[in-house]
């Protein structure tokens, strides 16, 4: 296998003034259907964030000093489109009236594209939206576990409200969750996906979070399975130019994996307030996004604070706060020291670890393994390949899949 490249992550810059590049809003915790391996532990509450609780976000985000010259703002965390457009008008209004003259913010939902009709289209357009949809390939995978709460499958209405979005020339990628029944069949999912005209994928394995134990991750061989999948989707992507043309897992591993020796790397999840996250009720916290929701023995929850009581800037000096951090760093310290996969990897998704280890100070888990690990060694194969015979970079790296 070829050898990683880039410059070792140095210290974290966490005691420096934080820098938020990522706002995780929850609009509304509801969820109209009920995914058998979702996280979120109050999808059934139909409570909606106040205008009162956006502008005290906003407006301390926009003061703290946190943000640089671009915000992203993802509405997630329950499905965003259970609410009026007129919702996310307002709100968009009042993040442009407050926000410094030279911000650029974007903005995107997560949607398991159900409720996707003629206006939301045009709603995304007009706003140039960023759109995922989740969607776990054809109708006999999507619907064993992407479910309404009388048991149903969903299929058929998120393929409705892609089939729509693509009518409407709405640019958007999907987020597929894999199971080892998809895995198993890159070519049929392949074909789903150009027969549905997507063309920007994104793979997700079920991982265990929260109180979820992931089934995929009981299933032995699952690291050489997901390994063969990707792979395969790869040289399939590769050979039918203009169809697929971004693969989420590939086109990072080759982003890391292919940078300049000196080339720092970064990674979000470890870093203090690089993703923050606000549940509806204004609940402030940050790291993985998922631990917004979630409750554990030693932690109790992961909230550091209320944006309607607290000012975000103390939120660092906060017991809690101080406690994650600390047990986050001591991780990526255990990667760093251990991990031969650190320098494109930066010590992995506190939550996973939490959930596999249960510890935020710990290492390898499941789906880093799988990720992370099996992800990179298949870009190093393929460049190893390509070295071998005196070719450089992305494009004879990309060209390599096709032998
Ligand atoms: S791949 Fe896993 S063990 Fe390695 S640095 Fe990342 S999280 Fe740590």
């Amino acid at each position: 296998m070829a050898k990683l490249v880039g410059r070792p992550i140095g210290s974290r810059r966490g005691r420096d003034v934080p820098r938020i590049e990522l706002l995780v809003v929850q609009p509304t915790p509801f969820c109209n259907i009920d995914c058998r391996y979702c996280y979120l532990p109050d999808r059934s509450s139909k409570a909606v964030v106040s205008r009162q609780t956006l502008h005290n976000l906003f407006s301390q985000v926009f003061a703290s000093g946190w943000v640089g010259e671009c915000l992203s703002v993802v509405w997630h965390a329950g499905e965003p489109t259970v609410l009026p457009i007129e919702f996310y008008r307002e709100a968009f209004r009042m993040v442009d009236r407050l926000k410094p003259a030279e911000l650029a913010v974007s903005h995107s939902f997560q949607t398991n594209g159900t409720l996707i009709d003629e206006a939301w289209c045009t709603f995304f357009r007009e706003e140039r939206l960023g759109v995922g949809v989740s969607i776990d390939g054809p109708k006999q995978f999507h619907d064993r576990r992407r479910l309404t709460r009388s048991g149903h499958g969903t299929f058929d209405r998120t393929i409705a409200g892609i089939r729509l979005l693509r009518r409407h020339g709405v640019p958007f990628h999907v987020i597929s969750v894999l199971s080892a029944a998809s895995m198993a069949v890159p070519r049929e999912m392949f074909d789903f996906y150009v027969e549905e005209g997507i063309e920007q994928v994104c793979f997700n394995v079920e991982e265990s979070e929260g109180d979820h134990v992931s089934e995929s991750f009981q299933e032995s061989g699952i690291e050489s399975a997901y390994y063969r999948f990707l792979s395969e989707f790869w040289r399939l992507s590769a050979a039918a130019p203009g169809h697929i043309t971004f693969i989420r897992e590939i086109e990072h591993a080759i982003a890391q994996v292919i940078r300049p020796a000196d080339a720092p790397f970064r990674n979000q999840l470890v870093e203090p307030f690089a993703v923050t996250s606000m549940d509806w009720a204004g609940n402030i916290s940050t790291f993985s996004p998922e631990l917004l929701g979630l409750k554990n023995p030693v932690y109790e929850d992961f909230i550091l604070g209320n944006i309607n009581r607290d000012a975000l800037i103390d939120l660092p000096s906060r017991p809690n706060f101080i406690r994650m951090l600390a047990d986050i760093e001591a991780g990526v310290e255990m990667c760093r020291e251990r991990c031969q996969y650190f320098s494109v990897c930066g010590g992995g998704e506190p939550v996973n670890k939490l959930a596999e280890n249960s510890s935020f100070a710990s290492s390898e888990t499941t789906y880093c393994r799988l990720i992370k690990m099996r992800g990179t060694d298949l870009v190093l194969d393929a460049l190893e390949r390509v070295q071998s015979r005196g070719a450089v970079g992305k494009g004879a790296v990309c060209a390599e899949v096709y032998e």
